[in-house]
C-alpha cells in the first residue's frame, strides 16, 4: 500500500523488482503499457515518462503527439500473474501534455473530474460490477469447455479451477472478491468484486480483466469479454451496482419509503432512465454489444426500473433491515467489453443530473417487460435502448451532457470512431446473407 514515490521505490527494493509496467488506456478502454527499470522511477516520478500519443487511438493530433505518462504510486502492486521471482509490478498513470496539463483525452482524467463534480456536492460515489465472461478452448471459435449452467458445481463446471486461481491473484494484489459462480451459458462465468470507489474500482476493473485472461492462458484455455459470442445463449454483462455515500451514510437510503430509497436516489434513478439512450455508446460499445441487448436472455432492452424484476434497465435489490450501507441500484446494461472509466463517468453525470434537476422517477414496472406487447409498453411509457451501435452513436452524437461529460475531444473521437466501424459493419457481406438469398436470389 504505497502513498508516495519514496514507498514505491523502496518496496521495490524490498522485493527486488525487476520491471514496473506503466499502464493507461485509450478512449476505447484497450490497455496500454510500458515498462521502466527500476533506475528510471525517481525521474518518472517527478517528470514523469514522455511517449509518443500519436499511434493510440483517440490521443492526439500529429502535430501535438508528444504526451507525458504520470505514474500514481497508489496504484503500485506487484503482478500476481507473472513470475514471483524478480517480479513484475504495474502502476496506473494521468497522462498530460509536455506542459504538465491534465491530457483531455485521458479517460481517468475524465472520471476524476466528475467524481470530484460530485465530492463538491458532498457524495462520493461507489460502484460494484459484476463482471461476466466466457472460457474457451482457443480464440478462434467460440466454443465452450462445459456444459454447466446457472451455480453448477463441478464435475458440470470445468472452469472452477480457472476461478479459482483468478481469485487468488486478485486477492494477492489487494483486489477483495465478494463471491464467484458459474453463469447461465456454458462456460460463462462471473467473479463479483467488493464494491469501491468509481476510480479505484475503474483501476480494477483493468486489472481484473488483465487477471482473467492470463490465468486462462496458463490453464491453456481462451477468456472473452465480447458480449455476446454464442447466438441463442445468454451474453456477458456488467451489472454495476451504484450509490452515492455523503458524510459516511448511504445518501439513498431513507426509512421512512416503501422502498427505502430517499428522494435523491429516485432522481439518480430518473436521471440513468432518461440518459441512457445517450449513454448507451459508452456503456455498451461495440456492433456486437447490440445482439445481447435483445429480449430473453436477461439483458435489459427497456428503458425501465422494478424491484425485482431482471429484464428491466435498472433493478432495486430488496432492502435488507439493517442494511443501510447496502442499499444501492444496479444497471443492468453495461458489457465487460466498455471503458470502466468512461462508463463510470457517463452513468454518474446521468444521475447527478437527475439529481440536480430533480427528475421525477416513474412508477416501478414489476411485470415482465419481454412479455408486453407494443400497445402495453407504449400505455406505460416505456421507451427502449438503441437497437445498434449506429443508433446508439447517433444519440451520443447528439448529446449535449455526453459531450460536457467526455469534453469535445474525446466525445467527437468516440462518436467517429464507432461510425466508422458502423460502415465496415454495413457494407460487409456476411455469412447469415450468402445463406439466405444465394440459393433463392
Ligand atoms: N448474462 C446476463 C446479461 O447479459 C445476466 C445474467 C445474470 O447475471 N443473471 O446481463
Ligand atoms: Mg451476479
Ligand atoms: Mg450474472
Ligand atoms: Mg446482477
Amino acid at each position: 500500500n504505497c502513498k508516495n514515490g519514496d514507498d514505491v521505490i523502496r518496496a521495490v527494493k524490498e522485493y527486488n523488482v525487476s520491471f514496473i509496467q506503466f499502464w493507461f488506456v485509450d478512449i476505447l478502454g484497450n490497455l496500454k503499457s510500458f515498462q521502466v527499470t527500476p533506475s528510471e522511477l525517481e525521474s518518472a516520478f517527478e517528470e514523469g515518462m514522455g511517449f509518443d500519443g500519436s499511434s493510440i487511438l483517440g490521443f492526439t493530433r500529429i502535430e501535438e503527439s508528444d504526451m507525458v505518462a504520470f505514474p500514481d504510486a497508489t496504484t503500485f502492486q506487484i503482478c500476481a500473474w507473472r513470475p514471483m521471482e524478480r517480479p513484475v509490478a504495474r502502476m496506473f498513470c494521468d497522462v498530460r501534455n509536455p506542459d504538465g496539463t491534465p491530457y483531455e483525452g485521458d479517460p481517468r482524467y475524465i472520471l476524476r473530474k466528475l467524481t470530484e463534480k460530485a465530492a463538491q456536492k458532498g457524495y462520493t460515489y461507489y460502484v460494484g460490477p459484476e463482471l461476466e465472461f466466457f472460457l474457451f478452448a482457443s480464440s478462434q471459435c467460440p466454443q465452450p469447455i462445459d456444459a454447466g449452467g446457472y451455480f453448477d458445481a463441478p464435475p458440470l463446471d470445468l472452469g472452477n479451477d480457472v476461478r479459482r486461481d483468478i481469485i487468488f491473484a486478485l486477492q494477492r494484489m489487494g483486489i477483495p472478491v465478494e463471491y464467484s459462480h458459474h453463469e447461465v451459458a456454458p462456460s460463462q462465468h462471473e467473479i463479483d468484486l467488493r464494491y469501491n470507489e468509481a476510480m479505484k474500482m475503474a483501476d480494477v476493473v483493468m486489472t481484473y480483466k488483465v487477471v482473467v485472461k492470463e490465468m486462462a492462458r496458463k490453464h491453456g484455455v481462451y477468456a472473452t469479454f465480447m458480449p455476446k459470442p454464442i447466438f441463442g445463449q445468454n451474453g456477458s454483462g456488467m451489472h454495476v451496482h451504484q450509490s452515492l455515500f455523503r458524510n459516511g451514510r448511504n445518501a439513498f437510503f431513507d426509512p421512512n419509503d416503501p422502498h427505502h430509497l430517499s428522494g435523491e436516489c429516485r432522481s439518480y434513478i430518473a436521471g440513468l432512465l432518461k440518459h441512457a439512450r445517450e449513454f448507451c455508446c459508452v456503456t455498451n460499445q461495440w456492433i456486437n454489444s447490440y445482439k445481447r441487448l435483445v429480449p430473453g436472455y436477461e439483458a435489459p432492452v427497456y428503458l425501465a426500473w422494478a424491484q425485482r424484476n431482471r429484464s428491466a434497465l435498472i433493478r432495486v435489490p430488496m432492502y435488507k433491515p439493517g442494511k443501510e450501507a447496502a442499499t444501492r441500484i444496479e444497471l443492468r446494461s453495461p458489457d465487460p467489453a466498455c471503458n470502466p472509466y468512461l462508463a463510470f463517468s457517463v452513468m454518474l453525470a446521468a444521475g447527478l443530473e437527475g439529481i440536480e434537476k430533480g427528475y421525477e422517477l416513474p412508477k416501478a414496472v414489476e411485470a415482465n417487460i419481454f412479455h408486453m406487447g407494443e400497445e402495453d409498453l407504449t400505455k406505460h411509457g416505456i421507451g427502449s435502448l438503441p437497437g445498434s451501435l449506429y443508433e446508439a452513436a447517433m444519440e451520443l452524437k447528439g448529446s449535449a451532457l455526453m459531450q460536457e461529460v467526455l469534453g469535445e475531444h474525446t466525445h467527437a473521437n468516440l462518436v467517429g470512431n464507432k461510425l466508422i466501424e458502423w460502415d465496415a459493419y454495413r457494407t460487409h457481406v456476411s455469412e447469415f446473407e450468402l445463406q439466405r438469398y444465394l440459393p433463392v436470389l
